[in-house]
């Protein structure tokens, strides 16, 4: 067969060539050790959170090493893009701070914008680059086109789909069918060729396989070491009939053109990699190193580990959005997933950024991670610890404003008293930890405010109502909101002596007999009808935010309860 003249009635539009491609994409001039990365998501609209963690690799790789990080739009399947996807995505990952060198990037205006030496950065728009390799592959022998026709086609296309990119398990029955049908496809002559062109039937290209599946292969993951697969025997589709490559051409001419050196993505992928190999080496091209993560799991009822699936809470990050958590919070946490060492850096570390840990792929656990809720909440209650009021109320506010609108209204009809409120307990060496998100901000902050005031907690049985009754009054009479915190604690334990119980805890303690109870249940008596709950922060600090109207009317209520 003379494949020069195959390509040229195949590809006869195609007039550059490979070299000339290549000079566009000449190397990158990154220091020694530079790392190059790429986040390369189909643009479905959906952002998962091992879409998050993957890309948090790629970054980290990158910017550790004074690489690039940049972000490939994957919409050769136009079936399953969706409209506006690609700008949400970007802002989205921007959030959990994965903001992209090049490809689209975030402009100083707000407004996404290309950027970069190395695009187009959306495969469809690519469309001529591929055909350059793919007419290189035909010319040396290496591809081959089938012809089909209508049905025909469709039916082609649906079974290079399942084999390829789901890597289904073929029973052996339709593998050797599919054998033998692989084998009388890659005979034809070139006067076949052109009948087929003269009618304008369309074809698809597939690759010559050189592979025996019988032999193994050896190559390595950066996180799984050496693996050995099976040598691809299979004549895979490189183009599909309306030209546009599949997920195997796209990537090698891609990653090899843009440079990228570090290829992270899922470990579906890893049946795939004995194809990407042949196909790199069709090309004449250097691979990349490979790092297949692998899929988040979680642990089902009866303790055993799962897949995540798309109806599981965790999965969608829109499920985390809606939540309230933090992208802070949600980042660190992936952190401690990415690296077994991480948690102890941050004990030492409590202030630094996450991107100061020296991340490293060889702390990778290489058994899969566990998405792990108390783990996660505890992770971001210690970042939202860690905020300022001023941070947290901002934030809060944003996401109350999407998710629920009355109690954004509720922080913004006065701010300096949502910040009063959302600073107690903070900046000290250990803050309070009330929030694990912002949904939690409304149940722990609503009962400073009398609209959404209600007493959740009742007295302990063990208290006659008398005594609690007189604690209210005695505490009304003498109680002046210009006091500080001493003066008005002082006032607290005279009320306790008057009644019978203990002003001081130690004498309380060596003698609990002597008493009917001590000033910390005399406190308790005041906090139940101030803030309606058994628990809650420094009551003088609350009395203050609530300030006196409220507090005495909260308290006057409690004594017509117990009347
Ligand atoms: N577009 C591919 C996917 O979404 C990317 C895989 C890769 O990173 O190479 O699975």
């Amino acid at each position: 067969m003379d494949y020069q003249t195959l390509a040229e009635l195949l590809f006869p539009e195609v007039i550059e060539t490979p070299e000339e491609v290549e000079k566009r994409f000449p190397p990158r001039n990154l220091p020694e050790g530079a790392k190059v990365t790429r986040f390369a998501p189909s643009p479905t609209g959906f952002i998962h959170l091992g879409g998050i963690y993957g890309a948090a690799i790629d970054e980290r790789l990158a910017h550790q090493s004074g690489g690039v990080f940049y972000l490939r739009i994957e919409d050769t399947d136009a079936k399953r893009e969706v409209e506006g996807a690609a700008e949400a995505l970007i802002l989205t990952l921007a959030e959990y701070g994965l903001v992209f060198d090049e490809g689209a990037v975030i402009g100083e205006d707000g407004k996404i914008t290309d950027r970069g030496d190395y695009g187009p950065y959306k495969q469809s728009q690519r469309g001529p680059i591929y055909r350059v390799f793919a007419k290189k592959l035909v010319s040396e022998g290496k591809a081959y086109p089938v012809f089909t026709t209508g049905e025909e086609l469709e039916k082609l296309n649906a079974v290079d789909k399942k084999a390829e990119v789901k890597n289904k398990v073929w029973t052996e029955e339709t593998a050797a069918l599919q054998k033998e049908k692989m084998k009388k496809e890659r005979e034809f002559t070139l006067e076949e060729v052109k009948a087929h062109l003269v009618r304008g039937d369309r074809f698809v290209l597939r690759i010559l396989a050189d592979g025996n599946g019988e032999r193994t292969l050896k190559t390595a993951d950066l996180v799984r070491g050496t693996l050995e697969l099976p040598e691809n025997d299979e004549d895979f589709v490189l183009l599909k009939s309306d030209g546009i490559p599949t997920y195997h051409f796209a990537h090698a001419v891609d990653d090899h053109l843009m440079g990228t050196t570090h290829v992270i993505r899922g470990e579906e992928w890893l049946p795939s990699l004995p194809k990407h190999l042949q196909l790199f080496r069709y090309l004449g091209f250097r691979p990349p190193k490979y790092l297949h993560t692998a899929q988040i799991m979680k642990l089902d009822e009866n303790g055993n580990k799962k897949k995540l699936s798309k109806r599981d809470m965790g999965l969608d990050m829109k499920d985390y959005r809606r939540n309230g958590y933090a992208p802070e919070c949600v980042s660190e946490y992936i952190m401690t997933l990415l690296n077994s060492n991480y948690d102890e850096w941050r004990l030492k570390n409590p202030d630094l950024p996450y991107t100061d840990f020296p991340f490293s792929i060889k702390k990778m656990s290489n058994s899969g991670c566990l998405l792990d809720f108390p783990k996660l909440t505890d992770v971001s209650k210690n970042i939202l610890s860690r905020m300022s009021a001023e941070e947290v109320y901002e934030k809060l506010l944003a996401w109350a404003k999407e998710f629920d609108q009355p109690f954004a209204q509720t922080l913004e009809s006065d701010p300096a008293k949502a910040k009063a409120i959302l600073a107690i307990g903070r900046g000290g060496k250990k803050p309070r930890k009330d929030l694990a998100t912002w949904k939690d901000a409304k149940p722990y902050m609503s009962f400073f405010y009398d609209e959404y005031f209600k007493v959740e907690d009742s007295y302990p049985d063990a208290f006659p109502k008398e005594d609690i009754a007189a604690v209210l009054r005695a505490f009304l009479e003498s109680y002046d909101d210009a006091d500080g915190a001493d003066v008005w604690f002082e006032k607290i334990r005279v009320i306790a002596s008057s009644l019978g119980y203990a002003a001081d805890m130690k004498e309380y303690k060596a003698n609990p007999d002597a008493f009917r109870g001590s000033v910390a249940d005399v406190s308790m008596f005041l906090r139940v009808a101030v803030t309606g709950r058994i628990n809650s922060p420094d009551l003088y600090t609350v009395m203050q935010i609530i300030g006196k109207k409220s507090t005495s009317e909260r308290i006057e209520g409690m004594m017509k309860a117990l009347a």
